[in-house]
């Protein structure tokens, strides 16, 4: 146990086996669960957080079933044949000291294919396909495939299963009045709605005997209309406990629910409070989650009695060796998941390999390996920036074994991420500065600050290689008007704190327009004020609701009047992320802040700007004007040192500044480091 966090490590005794930690890997589908090879990978993948100290790990869903399959070709436990894949992973896990679980996920209407069931023929908002609904041998034969694919995931060498029965999926849609309107002996009352999950755990505690984890992830917050109330969700609980659970995981938020559960802005452990709820009722282990990234925050959680387990998912994706640094008392040492979403569900959606921005290594560990550098071949290298990019080049490079020499002009490392990190909501920004600060230091790499770099200063130090890793500029405006003093850059705004009046018009609405706009509306972030974030969002704490929805949100002060434009026809915000652009948009509508698309820019004038859209030329009334009009790459150093005869590689935003972010200038961070 580390004296460290006590609680934290305090193993857990589950009668026919034990924990060796409160903390649980959450379910994270990677992808690689479907490709060529891929579970090779993802023993390494698991096996690696399994190292790292973690207790005990849910895998990614697997379907019971055919029809259950979240998109056409996902993956899914039905026959003997497909166990032998499983068992090396599942080896490879337990050898290195974890536990670990399979999730059986059917995804009901929320599968992506015209073969989807559900209770009732009622079609999910976030799906194009209509499901059909179960009959009751259907429902029958798929409460048999859960007992089935429990009883080959014990064959497989997992330690136990969990049953997904939260975040909207088929138990869920069988629970909720919502999406189950049957009126057979699977529908109608409560006890009929419930029957479905507790029949389940029932066929798969008798599938599997009593030794074998049986998790099951309740829904404790639909967060949608129609919901379950707390009485029921109680009640579910005690009767799933009944049934054969070993611990009661919980689930937060349907997909299609339109409250945010993980992103960065959701305050941390946002959700203890429900956990600490059903405690109470239960005899069984529970599990907080939903937005824990750090041992501190999970530690107070146990230690103040909300939940006997914590979950975490992303933060594993970030940091495989999460709990021996936190064992070790080297907290400060973690990669902290920001909860951006980026590399990770973004990528899930749009059926890409999930990874993580501030650890491209994650779910890659077997092809972006750093492999240390020979005796003798180790370089003298010039790292030139010290934002993202060139912080990740620089730790993997000195860790590599090089001489690594990292420069900035500025007198801090981080590039724009200081800029990021002043963002209401992106306080999670600060985590990736202070982690690269650390393993700067662990690496050995030589850090000059408040050092603008030259061609002649650099090759002045004779390095082997220079990495060009100068960012960004940004990008002005060439219309009338655009030199009057109350036109400001984002810079001015975000970096120098110049003064923003009362009405603002921003031209560009990219990730950068959005921030602004989120900046100058916000008086105190909402995210370092969990009961205000709770009312903006609609959240009933007092759960007297269905779902556990107000009638009403709260609305939340707004000192200006914000017009937010683009040039393109398209949705303001469109370019977002995936899963978190309907939360920025959704933040700053809720605000009052005026969206337009198909702009064009005339003149600025001291009274605003004058812009036509749709050939109707109007003035914007503005006493501040924002240019959040994108970026151009910094790169002047290159061709001179080309010139010269020096070997350089660029990298980030001086590569290419177009669709730059933080995930691809970190990941072109370690590509160059792995091979310099
Ligand atoms: P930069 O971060 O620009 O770093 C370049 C560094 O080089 C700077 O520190 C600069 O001082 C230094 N430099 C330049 N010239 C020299 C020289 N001659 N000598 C020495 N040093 C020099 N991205 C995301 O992925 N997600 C987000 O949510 C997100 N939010 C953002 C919010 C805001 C408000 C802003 C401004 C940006 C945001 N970004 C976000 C973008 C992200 O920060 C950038 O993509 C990323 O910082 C680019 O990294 P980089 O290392 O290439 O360049
Ligand atoms: P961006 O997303 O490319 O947006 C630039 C904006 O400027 C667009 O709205 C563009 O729209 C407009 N624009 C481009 N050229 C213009 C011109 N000549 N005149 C007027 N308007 C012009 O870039 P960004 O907002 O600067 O952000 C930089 C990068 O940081 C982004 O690529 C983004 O990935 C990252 N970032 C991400 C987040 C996040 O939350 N994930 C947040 C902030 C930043 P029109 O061409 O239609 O006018
Ligand atoms: Fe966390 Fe972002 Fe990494 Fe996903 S991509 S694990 S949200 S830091």
């Amino acid at each position: 146990m580390s004296a460290h966090y006590p609680k934290l490590f305090e193993p857990l005794d589950l009668g026919f086996t034990q924990l060796k930690n409160r903390v649980l890997m959450g379910s994270m589908h990677t992808g690689l669960e479907e490709e060529k090879g891929g579970f090779e990978k993802l023993a390494t993948f698991y096996s690696e957080r399994a190292k790292g100290g973690v207790g005990l790990i849910v895998t990614g869903g697997i379907s019971p079933n055919v029809r259950g399959r979240l998109a056409p070709f996902a993956c899914q436990l039905s026959y003997p044949w497909q166990v032998s894949k499983h068992k090396k992973m599942t080896a490879q896990v337990q050898a290195a000291g974890a536990k670990i679980c399979m999730q059986i996920l059917h995804a009901g209407r929320y599968s992506y294919h015209p073969f989807s069931v559900a209770p009732s023929a009622i079609k999910a908002p976030i799906t194009p396909f209509k499901p059909k609904a179960m009959s009751e041998r259907q429902i029958l034969n798929t409460i048999k495939h859960y007992a089935r694919a429990a009883k080959l995931a014990k064959k497989a060498g997992y330690d136990g299963v969990e049953i997904m029965g939260s975040e909207g999926y088929l138990i869920n849609q069988f629970i909720c009045s919502r999406t189950n309107q049957r009126d057979d002996d699977w529908g109608g009352s409560f006890a009929n709605r419930s029957r479905f999950p507790t029949e389940i755990v029932k066929a798969v505690r008798d599938a599997v005997g009593d030794d074998f984890i049986l998790i099951f992830r309740l829904s404790m917050l639909d967060l949608v209309e129609g919901g379950s109330t707390l009485d029921e969700v109680i009640e579910l609980g005690k009767k799933v406990e009944a049934a054969g659970a070993t611990i009661i995981n919980t689930g937060i938020g349907w997909h299609e629910a339109r409250v945010p559960t993980i992103v960065t802005s959701v305050p941390r452990g946002a959700f203890r409070w429900i956990t600490a709820r059903l405690k109470q009722e239960l005899t069984v282990p529970v599990v907080a989650t939903n937005r824990i990234n750090t041992p501190e925050v999970a530690e107070e959680i146990l230690a103040n009695g909300q939940a006997d387990m914590v979950s975490m998912a992303r933060p594993f994706l970030a940091d495989p060796y999460f709990m021996q640094k936190a064992a070790e008392g080297k907290s400060d040492r973690i990669n902290t998941c920001i909860a951006c979403n980026q590399a990770c569900l973004d990528h899930v959606f749009e059926n890409k390999r999930a990874t993580c921005l501030v650890n491209p290594l994650a779910a890659y560990e077997t092809e972006l390996v750093m492999t240390p550098v020979v005796a003798g071949a180790q370089k003298k290298v010039a790292i030139v920036g010290a934002g993202p990019a060139g912080l990740s080049a620089a730790c993997f490079a000195a860790e590599r074994g090089h001489d690594v020499h990292l420069f900035d002009k500025a007198t801090e490392i981080g590039g724009q991420f200081n800029f990021a990190k002043q963002i209401p909501g992106k306080e999670e920004f600060h985590e990736t500065i202070r982690y690269f600060a650390r393993r700067l230091e662990d690496a050995g790499v030589h850090l000059h600050l408040g050092e603008a770099q030259t061609v002649e200063s650099l090759q002045a130090q004779s390095f082997d290689d220079v990495v060009i890793a100068t960012g960004v500029v940004p990008r002005h405006l060439d219309i009338e008007g655009a030199e009057l003093p109350h036109v400001l850059g984002y810079l001015d705004v975000l970096r120098d704190h110049q003064p923003v009046g009362e009405r603002v018009a921003i031209i560009g609405a990219g990730g950068i327009g959005f921030d602004v706009a989120e900046y100058v509306t916000t008086t105190e972030s909402p995210t370092l004020n969990s009961e205000q974030w709770h009312g903006i969002w609609g959240i009933d704490t007092d759960y007297q609701n269905r779902g556990a929805l107000l009638a009403e949100p709260l609305a939340e002060p707004n000192p200006r009047k914000v017009v937010l434009m683009q040039r393109k026809a398209s949705k303001v915000g469109a370019g977002l992320g995936k899963t978190s652009g309907w939360v920025h948009r959704n933040t700053l509508r809720q605000k009052g802040v005026k969206m337009l698309a198909g702009v064009q820019y005339e003149r600025i004038t001291p009274t605003g700007i004058e812009v036509s859209i749709e050939g109707k030329r109007e003035l914007i009334e503005a006493d501040t004007i924002i240019v959040c009009a994108g970026q151009l790459p910094l790169r002047e150093l290159e061709a001179p040192l080309v010139a010269a005869g020096v070997k350089v590689h660029r990298i980030g935003g001086a590569d290419v500044a177009a669709e730059l972010d933080a995930k691809r200038a970190i990941r072109q961070g370690a590509e160059i480091a792995a091979v310099l």
